[in-house]
């Protein structure tokens, strides 16, 4: 390892991290962990044809990890590739702040190997994700929401306390891990380039930590040098360019995506084009994506997919778009898969409203 920049085509990332090479899954897994990766790409037809489209739409679904979401493959990573360089030893204690998903790919990756897990989580974060987290042994910490990323009470001011507190515990840090990244692009970027044959016209993809748009644009911008790729982030979130798109700092629901500062790991000077997006098209969309298509998707994966019918607009038949949905409804089951949820936070659109009257 050196810290010199990274010589793999088109990773150029600096300091010391290793790759991996992609492998299909196995038939007999050892354990849990090994159906993490391998995601299905699925088609999505009656979505792209109502909205107009004429490229090929295609959903890659990262709910189908062992835990859920996008996040297993660096809770996975992070904890094996920390064991590596000796940071990680049996008896240490992993704490790490979270919007969930991260967290439950930790939680499930230490219940298999046995460590402890404390997740700092702000209370706008699901309690399907909570519950979760407990049944895999986590123990939990909820933090105010409106705090400032740098505020010592936020999920990561308070992760940083308990760290100086608490002997033998690490914080992996998905906001600076190199591994974040670098797991989309020895695997996410991998499986999709194999899957589509070497041809991706279009990638849209939401960003939290920005690990996943990095990793998976790093690699397919080397691969695929015409590729357009499109990064998502709610009206409320500074991470879109130029900066006159982030018109304000109020909160919105979707969770997973969007920050009050810019991650260490997310890498803006590879995203061609950024798309902001409201909560009402993020949540409408997801319902739309289990409703007419049967993907069964969370909530920023319908902003992913509601980005992705405007950019792909400018794609021609032959051409390809694939839409990257992190996580699966489980953990919304009181949120936006209710409908007297959608209902009181007027997130009910015409057509949701229409169905729901014919069946009275
Ligand atoms: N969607 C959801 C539901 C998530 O939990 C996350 C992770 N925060 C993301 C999208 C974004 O992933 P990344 O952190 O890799 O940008």
């Amino acid at each position: 390892m050196s810290t010199a920049t990274c010589t793999v085509k088109g990773c150029n990332q600096n300091g010391p991290h290793r790759h991996e090479e992609h492998h299909p899954e196995p038939a007999i897994l050892d354990t849990i962990l090994d159906h993490i990766g391998n995601t299905p790409m699925v088609r999505v037809n009656k979505i792209a044809k109502a909205e107009g489209l004429q490229c090929e739409l295609l959903a890659k679904c990262e709910f189908f990890n062992a835990g859920g979401s996008v996040k297993d493959r660096i809770g996975k990573r992070m904890i094996e590739e920390a064991e590596k360089d000796g940071r990680l030893k049996p008896g240490c204690t992993i704490i790490e702040p979270t919007s969930g998903n991260t967290g439950i790919g930790l939680a499930l990756t230490a219940a298999v190997k046995g460590y402890r897990t404390i997740i700092t989580l702000p209370e706008k974060m699901s309690q399907e994700k909570v519950d979760v987290l407990k049944a895999l042994g986590a123990e939990i910490v909820r933090t105010p929401t409106e705090a400032a990323w740098d505020a010592p009470e936020s999920h990561i001011g308070v992760a940083k306390r308990l760290n100086a507190e608490i002997p033998d515990s690490v914080i992996l840090d998905q906001y600076a891990n190199p591994y974040n990244p670098v797991t989309h692009f020895d695997h996410t970027a991998e499986e999709i380039y194999r899957a589509c044959d070497g041809q991706v016209d279009m990638l849209v993809a939401g960003a939290g930590t920005g690990g996943t748009i990095t990793g998976i644009a790093r690699k397919l911008k080397a691969l695929c040098p015409n590729i357009i790729i499109v990064g998502v982030d709610p009206h409320g979130s500074i991470l879109a360019q130029p900066e006159s798109l982030n018109t304000t700092t109020e909160g919105y629901k979707v969770e997973g995506i969007g920050y009050d500062f810019i991650p260490e790991v997310l890498d803006r000077s590879l995203i061609d084009r950024w798309i902001k997006t409201d909560d009402k098209e993020s949540f409408t969309m997801s319902r739309r994506l289990i409703r007419e298509e049967g993907i069964l998707c969370g909530g920023s994966s319908g902003t992913a997919m509601a980005a992705a019918v405007r950019a792909a607009k400018e794609l021609g038949p032959g051409q390809r778009c694939v839409v990257l949905l992190p996580d699966s409804v489980r953990n919304y089951m009181t949120k936006f898969l209710n409908d007297g949820w959608m209902q009181a936070n007027g997130f009910t659109d015409e057509v949701m409203a229409q169905e729901q009257e014919s069946k009275h």
